[in-house]
């Protein structure tokens, strides 16, 4: 019998030493980061992931041959419960959405020469890289709509359609583009995915689109969601990831862990609201006593308590599934933590916010900004609800339909009993 609720000592020195160097060293300088310029800003994050590559944590996630330590899903898991504290540590870190999930799906799709030109300066932080399904007119939660296309031509694949809201696109070096290159085929064998580099004609990046996170972003910065069109984009055949019509299949590649990996940060990030809903409860009194002897807000903690506890084993439990039985295997319990895990980071936030008053919800604390970048929570990786049916589905594949009573119909159970064990009743009667 093998369950182990424990984090073994060597693994948890590592994460002790995240925690510190993510608590004394990257969240210090949240509040100055808008005063860098870009090269200073690049300046100040080199000797940061350095520390990181001496402690042997870098990218820790991905094999080795990658670049990474080869821990898998578990220990980025755990890893990300800490970094996830801060939300510039997973580019400390070397695991950064949207490039962590493009660098999976080019390790496992990739050609040699794609992941020479692309992978590996991803992994190394020289370029960036962005990942495109999303389109504006059609319900992109269910990406058999995709409309936009590529068609080959001679040894040139040339594009056409338009996406949005597609993370760092106006910032990245090359996009990762679902698109439709087989309309004629079975639907989930309908698109392909192809990368087209910055800079190709052809391709223009507008805008970003101002959010609830950033309502006035910066054009170009990095985190913004940007609307991309792509009118005649030519680019070479061999820019084409896997073979045609295998989108689908890729993307399950990425999605897959590209969601427990945000799933884990939505707890760390919880967490930190946690720990600002607890100290302002230690801090104030009102009525005569203080916070923590009001019984509403203790409420507030303790359930917030259960939720993050019970998101973590949730979430834990998934990421040990996909390292031993693999991310297919592992879908409800992904979805499962992602549906999850976006409630509980916006239950959190909310508490910490209500109980800091007029100061929660001004913008001299992060909790304002930490609850309007909650509410992507439910809508991206998929919607919520199509998570829901996931879950819904796996449950029922193990249940059959029965004709007449309920199986617990107790009438009936009851007749089956009494002929069953009708020699008990009867002997010694
Ligand atoms: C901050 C942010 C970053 C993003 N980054 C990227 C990115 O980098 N790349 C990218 O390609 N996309 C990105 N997206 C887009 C995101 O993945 C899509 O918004 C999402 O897939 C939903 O598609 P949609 O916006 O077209 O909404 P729709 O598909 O129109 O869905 C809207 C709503 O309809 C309901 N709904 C839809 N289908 C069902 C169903 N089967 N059952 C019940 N209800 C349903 C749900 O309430 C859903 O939220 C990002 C979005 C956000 C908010």
């Amino acid at each position: 019998m093998s369950w182990d609720f424990a984090t073994d000592p060597e693994f948890q020195e590592k994460l002790d030493w995240a925690r510190a160097f993510v608590d004394e060293q990257l969240i210090p300088l949240e509040p100055i980061m808008g005063d860098f310029t870009e090269a200073q800003w690049h300046a100040v994050q080199e000797p940061l992931k350095q520390q990181v590559k001496d402690q042997g944590l870098w990218a820790c996630h991905l094999e080795k041959e990658l670049g990474g330590q080869g821990f898998g899903q578990l220990a980025l898991a755990q890893m990300n419960l800490v970094t996830g504290r801060c939300p510039f540590a997973q580019e400390i870190f070397g695991n950064m959405a949207p490039d962590s999930g493009n660098s999976e799906l080019l390790a496992e799709g990739g050609t040699p020469a794609q992941k020479e030109r692309w992978l590996w300066p991803n992994l190394r932080g020289e370029i960036r890289s962005a990942f495109a399904i999303t389109e504006p007119f059609v319900a992109s939660t269910d990406p058999t709509q995709i409309t936009s296309t590529a068609v080959l031509d001679g040894d040139e694949w040339v594009i056409n359609g338009r996406k949005w809201m597609i993370t760092n696109a106006s910032r990245a070096d090359f996009i990762i583009f679902m698109l439709v290159t087989e309309p004629d085929a079975p639907v989930y064998q309908r698109c392909s995915m192809i990368i087209v580099e910055k800079g190709t004609p052809g391709m223009h990046i507008p805008r970003d689109i101002p959010t609830m996170h950033h309502p006035h972003s910066e054009y170009g910065a990095i985190g913004n969601h940007a609307e991309v069109l792509l009118e005649d984009v030519r680019v070479p055949k061999d820019h084409l990831i896997g073979e045609r019509g295998q989108g689908f299949v890729l993307s399950q590649v990425r999605l897959g862990p590209g969601r427990i990996h945000h799933a884990t940060r939505w707890l760390a990030e919880a967490e930190r609201a946690f720990d600002m809903l607890c100290e302002r409860t230690r801090s104030r009194t009102s009525f005569g006593k203080g916070y923590e002897k009001h019984q509403l807000i203790q409420q507030y903690i303790a359930e917030s308590r259960i939720e993050l506890e019970m998101a973590k084993l949730l979430t834990l439990r998934a990421a040990w599934k996909m390292d031993g039985a693999g991310h297919r295997a592992a879908r409800a319990d992904i979805a499962m933590a992602k549906v999850n895990n976006a409630k509980v980071l916006y239950n959190v936030i909310d508490r910490a916010l209500q109980v800091h008053g007029s100061l929660g919800y001004s913008c001299d604390m992060p909790l304002e900004m930490m609850y309007r970048s909650a509410r992507m929570a439910p809508l991206v990786d998929g919607a919520n609800e199509v998570h829901l049916v996931t879950i819904a589905r796996e449950e029922l594949k193990r249940y059959e339909a029965v004709e007449g009573w309920p199986s617990e119909h107790i009438p009936s159970r009851r007749e089956a009993s009494l002929r069953r064990f009708a020699h008990l009743l009867e002997a010694g009667a």
